[in-house]
């Protein structure tokens, strides 16, 4: 992992610069979308508001924010909101997620999430957003070396 603090513009480091595929504008129109699912997050027990946009392979894009419960375990993550989103509309093709979370270093995904996004897209580009505009590019392949995919069944 190559750090990664503090404003960037998706170039200078080299995950940044290959998550640059994906180009800027279309970014930015991401983590747009992902600032307003993050308003809309219910996390009245945390505080930790957090918001998710995924990007489709025809440009379609679908947002999830967190979801909290009084039952704290029921909790749904804003990535996975928006896997299950996408996939309930027929989309399982994805290009690019942003997540837009916290003040500071930008928060990443949790564990669950990263399993749940490594089932359709291994290398994912991901950018990284804290709540006061730090950003962070990183790709599912450097979060999750190694996920349990289908393959790993058919070896049972
Ligand atoms: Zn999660």
């Amino acid at each position: 992992m190559t750090g990664g603090s503090g404003r960037q513009a998706g170039r200078g480091r080299t995950s940044a610069r290959r998550a640059s595929a994906i180009p800027e504008t279309t970014w930015r129109r991401l983590v747009a979308a992902a600032r307003r699912a993050r308003a809309r997050a219910y996390a009245p027990y945390s505080r930790f508001q957090v918001g998710a946009a995924l990007l489709t392979d025809d440009g379609t894009v679908f947002v999830g924010a967190n979801v909290e419960n009084s039952s704290f375990g029921l909790t749904i993550c804003a990535e996975r909101a928006a896997v299950v989103s996408a996939v309930a509309n027929g989309y399982r093709r994805f290009r690019a997620l942003a997540l837009v979370a916290g003040r500071g270093e930008p928060a990443s995904p949790c564990g669950a999430c990263r399993q749940v996004l490594h089932e359709f897209a291994p290398d994912l580009p991901i950018r990284l957003v804290s709540a006061d505009g730090r950003t962070r590019d990183v790709r599912l392949g450097e979060l999750l070396p190694l996920g349990f995919g289908h393959r790993d069944l058919k070896r049972g």
